[in-house]
């Protein structure tokens, strides 16, 4: 399986080193043929994505081309919508903000194309409020393209109409869910909505919609330009492609990096990252693809490869592939404690088992953290999860659970230990 070359890389300038706007853009191949992929026609387009096995990059890994099909062919009696979400706020993830910052014409070109095979003639890119500096960005960079005519009433000489908006979030992490997203473009309180219907049926206004992650609109024109059989080189089979991997916690170089999908994590750590704090042999844990899935424990760690399929048979997920690297110093308990306090914050409240359950996860998660639970609470909190995992409207609820279950399933000694080191220092003061 070949590793990406530089040459391969689709964000030539993800680290910004070089000009992000439109005149930097065009010498990076961006916006040169947009018109022929356009004449490509609507078909053609979906059926290229289809062939290349693109899955969303947005966490769910839903193939993007029999997303994009889901669109009414035609539909006169209401607007199709693309709508971007651009609300990145997993913890640990920090890779669309990179490509909004730094290639921010990659995502605008992406929209045209992405637009103009679902049959809408606008986009919104619904940015998160705290990405300040890259919604001025966006801006600045739509107003390029439509000043040249790569927006507009003719886009890029094409015949499409086509204009893209940014709309910013005020900083709930329920937004970055599609539907709640949908409620708050709206102007409505972000809460999701059941589905089905999904957008594709009833979205935006009640219009067909697709919503979709930043990375994933970004990549498929340079996919339709080189062709589905180049990005099936990279990686395997269902899980083809580059990706943009987020590496942090105690690396020495935490990074952004585009890689290979599919690429072993010792290796994605040890080549861009600078490696774990102290030698591999110093990790403890790591969390492959944002806080929403279990951790991975050392020995699964050292040959875990980074794709959706293996990620999920080892119990886990690659998520926004955000890769979170604990090592032996992090108390795990108190970690993973921290990321129930975040849930439990940002519970949209609208369901009970996901409004009880994240509380009550996070007060057990305080008694794991200071011991002093009982050993059978560690069953009752593994209960609770299992009560909360599926059975609410949206993922929160599922993304609350599985960190706990990973916690459990990986560090139950550590648990007890807590427990009955606690309790043997009541006995001593006693
Ligand atoms: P999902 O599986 O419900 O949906 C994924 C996408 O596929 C959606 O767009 C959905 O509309 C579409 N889809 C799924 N089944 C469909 C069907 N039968 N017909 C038509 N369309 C269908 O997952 P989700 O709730 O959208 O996302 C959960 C993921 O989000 C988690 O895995 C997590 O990793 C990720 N996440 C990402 C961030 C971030 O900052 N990027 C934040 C939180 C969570
Ligand atoms: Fe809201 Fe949680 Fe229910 Fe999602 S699972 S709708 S965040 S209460």
């Amino acid at each position: 399986m070949p590793l990406l070359e530089d040459k391969d890389r689709i964000f030539q300038n993800l680290y910004g080193q070089d000009d992000w706007g439109l005149e930097g853009a065009k010498k990076r191949g961006i916006w040169i043929d947009t018109k022929d992929l356009v004449a490509l026609g609507r078909e053609e387009i979906v059926n290229r994505m289809k062939d290349s096995g693109l899955r969303g990059r947005g966490g769910a890994g839903f193939p993007a081309g029999i997303k994009w099909s889901f669109m009414p062919k035609e539909d006169p009696s209401r607007p199709s919508y693309l709508v971007v979400n651009a609300d990145e706020s997993e913890p640990g993830s920090c890779k669309d903000r990179e490509i909004m910052r730094n290639d921010p014409h990659t995502l605008i070109e992406g929209c045209l194309i992405a637009g103009f095979a679902m049959g809408a003639h606008t986009a919104y890119i619904y940015i998160r409020g705290e990405y300040y500096l890259e919604s001025t960005r966006l801006e600045a960079a739509i107003e390029q393209a439509r000043a040249d005519g790569l927006l507009g009433d003719d886009a890029c000489g094409s015949g499409w109409a086509f204009d893209v908006h940014v709309h910013r979030g005020a900083g709930a992490y329920i937004c970055g869910e599609e539907t709640a997203l949908l409620e708050s473009l709206e102007g409505k309180k972000g809460q999701p909505r059941l589905k089905p219907p999904f957008p594709a049926a009833c979205g935006l206004y009640g219009c067909p919609t697709t919503v979709t992650n930043v990375e994933t609109v970004a990549v498929s024109p340079t996919i339709l330009r080189r062709g589905p059989d180049w990005w099936k080189q990279f990686g395997r089979e269902n899980n083809t492609g580059t990706k943009i991997f987020s590496i942090s916690g105690h690396v020495n170089k935490p990074c952004n990096v585009e890689e290979a999908m599919s690429i072993p994590l010792r290796e994605l750590i040890e080549k861009h990252a600078g490696g774990v704090r102290g030698g591999w042999d110093n990790l403890l844990a790591v969390i492959p693809g944002g806080s929403s899935v279990p951790m991975l424990p050392k020995h699964v760690c050292d040959t875990m490869t980074m794709d959706f399929d293996a990620l999920r048979e080892a119990g886990s997920g690659l998520g926004t592939a955000a890769v979170i690297v604990m090592d032996k110093s992090t108390d795990v308990v108190e970690a993973i404690c921290r990321l129930s306090h975040f849930y439990q914050h940002e519970s949209c409240g609208q369901c009970t088992p996901c409004r009880e359950g994240t509380g009550w996860m996070f007060r057990l998660m305080q008694r794991m953290v200071r011991g002093e639970a009982d050993v059978e609470e560690i069953d009752m909190l593994w209960d609770v999860t299992k009560q909360v995992e599926g059975h609410t409207i949206c993922a929160l609820g599922d993304a609350a659970a599985w960190p706990i279950q990973g916690l459990i399933r990986n560090f139950r000694p550590e648990l007890e230990r807590r427990i009955n080191e606690y309790k043997q220092s009541r006995q001593a003061a006693e």
